[in-house]
């Protein structure tokens, strides 16, 4: 009887697989005919801040279905996460809006974005005149951010079905970010195609990266052309209602503006 009872345990197990192995066709069936009639769909990882916001204009262009990821670490700008969530419901992409804890960065600190105990600059760092690197890596640096963030990223793609993921990385404003670098994005992308299924199964997932080399001011253009919702971003380091004109990251936005001969909808304190 015990060896009867364990052969229908093996038996239900096999008839299980086989069930369960049917239904994964049908599955892959439907939903290779759902993406057939849907648009291609892409990731994109919103802060609220203006690179990213030009990331959401990028995506809508390429006729993507846009899938926003915003990442909650405890960042001192938290007011990002309130404009994430009104740019995401700019692009009619609200409903598909994540916005996932990363608490435990705040809980590491080592970045003065995230650690109570490191102030942040205010123009400590002198803003490139030129287009010519900064080799110092500044206190803003989040240690892994863009490695966290990818990887999540790329989890979410896998399960939605995503082709790209959009990242607004910029290799020459913050080019101290070793996560911001060309080098870094080609390797995250192996790793993707070799870490996930949907990669294993010859579906491959880019990384977009369409700021990587253009100015902030280049940016700003662009986004005006693509009428991206600046007015709804925020990139101020200290998280104010208003900007605090002061803050490299406020520097580098109001530069990028005025050489791109256009006014900064934000309001700022100074
Ligand atoms: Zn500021």
């Amino acid at each position: 009887m015990g060896s009867g009872h364990a052969r229908g345990i093996e038996g239900m197990d096999e008839s299980m697989d086989e069930r369960l192995d049917g239904m994964d066709k049908i599955m892959e069936k439907s939903a290779g005919e759902t993406r057939d009639v849907l648009k291609k769909r892409a990731v994109i990882i919103l802060s609220g801040g203006l690179d990213s916001t030009t990331c959401m204009g990028y995506a809508q262009e390429e006729q993507y279905e846009l899938f926003p990821i915003t990442f909650d670490y405890g960042q001192r700008h938290k007011m990002e996460i309130e404009n994430a969530r009104q740019v995401a419901a700019y692009y009619g992409a609200a409903a598909r809006h994540k916005v996932i804890s990363l608490s435990f960065l705040h809980d590491f600190g080592g970045s003065a974005l995230t650690d109570d105990n490191i102030e942040v600059p205010v123009s400590a760092i002198p803003v490139p005149e030129s287009d010519k690197p900064v080799s110092d890596i500044p206190v803003t640096y989040v240690p892994g951010r863009n490695l966290l963030f990818l990887s999540i990223a790329a989890s979410y793609a896998e399960v939605i079905g995503a082709e790209a993921i959009y990242i607004g990385v910029n290799a020459l404003d913050y080019s101290g970010y070793p996560d911001c670098r060309p080098a870094f994005i080609h390797k995250m992308e192996e790793v993707i195609a070799t870490a996930t299924k949907a990669g294993v199964e010859g579906r491959v997932t880019r990384i977009e990266v369409p700021l990587i080399y253009l100015s902030k001011a280049d940016i700003i253009k662009e986004g005006i052309r693509m009428e991206v919702p600046y007015h709804l971003t925020t990139s101020c380091y200290l998280g104010d209602q208003a900007a605090c004109g002061e803050c490299d990251s406020c520097h580098l936005r109001l530069k990028g503006f005025a050489e791109a001969g256009v006014k900064d909808p934000i309001v700022y304190k100074t």
